[in-house]
């Protein structure tokens, strides 16, 4: 159960005027990544989000297992997948990846991350900004760096972002209570759950994550969600879900950052948005710290995160090929490429490339 922890009626005392060297809004994969690149940099730094740091988990939680070493949040791990499996209606076909899943408990991985920050944190809801001053429910807070990783809403953008017309795909799953792992994160590509998208189940200890997401974001998938729980012999229990982009958004824009989902950092196709949170929110954390000692002004620092965001748009669009072609197989034929692709060498290519474009560090 989601344990209700931000504080209510005279612990919301107002925040106006209060002033930060850097002011991060959003305290998940992307805000926390930041503000611990910061850490030591002699920064004030001021986190804001809606909810207690690690209280409302944002994803069925798998990474590459080598971010949770390169994050210090080793702790959280609750299972190892060294196999994936592809089902489609017409078969099963498993691959043993160079690399490997590990599934992560979201709150334990939160309050890791913080703790190796020296930020300070507050729970308020974040409504705009005008111009370096951020509007939110406990009054205005001023900063001369501004992060926005707010998740796919992209609040502090000068323009809207709103479904179901944004590139956005939207998710849903159960968490039920599960005892057993044979190690594999599952895949479906099947239409009868997603016409254009994808099912998961993730092993995790205690708990399996069995979701659907599409593609398509007028399609609903409360009801896939609870056939697959129902064929996986699982309580369709706990839920939680949300939309996640598809496409790169410009990473910096009047003066401000865009870190994680606000920036279209989730990968295309698998909708791996947790390790980029943390890749983007690395290097942009990187650049505050040089701009805060002084060592480029703000609008270098602006321009290099850019640039540096900018230059994976090859790997997106080619990932977001990918996501448009696959559903639009012919399942018989997709089945088919599956297998052929399952030899060893081909699936350490591939999933090389694919771990790649946003490795772990150290
Ligand atoms: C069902 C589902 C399963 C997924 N599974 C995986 C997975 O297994 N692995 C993976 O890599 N990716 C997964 N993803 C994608 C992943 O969840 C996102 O890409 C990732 O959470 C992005 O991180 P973020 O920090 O940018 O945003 P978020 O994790 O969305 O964090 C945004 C933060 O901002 C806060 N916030 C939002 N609006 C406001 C506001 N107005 N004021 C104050 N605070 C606010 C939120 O409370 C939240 O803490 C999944 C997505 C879905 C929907």
């Amino acid at each position: 159960m989601t344990q209700r922890a931000t504080a209510r009626g005279v612990e919301r005392t107002l925040l106006d005027g209060t002033r930060a060297d850097v002011l991060i809004c959003g305290a998940s994969f992307a805000g926390l990544a930041v503000a611990r690149e910061l850490a030591g940099s002699g920064a004030d730094i001021l986190l804001l989000d809606r909810y207690e740091i690690g209280e409302r988990q944002t994803s069925a939680c798998a990474v590459p297992e080598g971010w949770l070493r390169t994050m210090g949040a080793e702790r959280s791990l609750r299972a190892v997948l060294p196999d994936m499996t592809f089902t489609t209606p017409h078969g099963t076909v498993r691959y043993r990846l160079p690399w490997r899943w590990a599934a992560f408990d979201y709150r334990t991985l939160c309050e890791d991350l913080f703790a190796q920050c020296d930020a300070r944190f507050e729970t308020a809801k974040v409504d705009g900004r005008t111009g370096f001053t951020v509007h939110t429910d406990r009054g205005d807070v001023h900063a001369p760096l501004i992060v926005d990783a707010l998740g796919w809403r992209r609040v502090l953008a000068r323009d809207g972002y709103q479904p179901p017309d944004a590139p956005l795909s939207r998710g849903l799953e159960v968490h039920p209570a599960a005892n057993s792992s044979d190690g594999a994160l599952d895949v479906w590509v099947d239409r009868s759950l997603a016409p254009r998208g994808f099912a998961w189940r993730v092993p995790a200890g205690e708990e399996a994550r069995i979701g659907v997401g599409s593609y398509e974001p007028r399609h609903h998938v409360r009801d896939p969600t609870e056939d697959l729980a129902q064929r996986l012999g699982a309580e369709a229990e706990r839920w939680q879900g949300n939309w996640f982009p598809h496409r790169l958004r410009d990473a910096a824009e009047d003066g401000v950052f865009f870190c994680g989902d606000s920036a279209g950092h989730c990968f295309p196709l698998s909708g791996e948005g947790i390790r980029t949170a943390f890749h983007f929110g690395i290097a942009a954390g990187a650049e505050i710290r040089a701009a805060h000692a002084g060592e480029r002004t703000r609008d270098e620092a602006l321009a290099r995160y850019a640039a540096f965001s900018a230059s994976h748009a090859r790997a997106f669009r080619r990932a977001l090929r990918l996501q448009r072609l696959i559903p639009a197989l012919p399942p018989r034929l997709l089945t088919v490429a599956l297998r052929a692709l399952s030899r060893q060498p081909i699936v350490d290519r591939m999933f090389g490339w694919y771990l790649a474009q946003a490795p772990p560090r150290g």
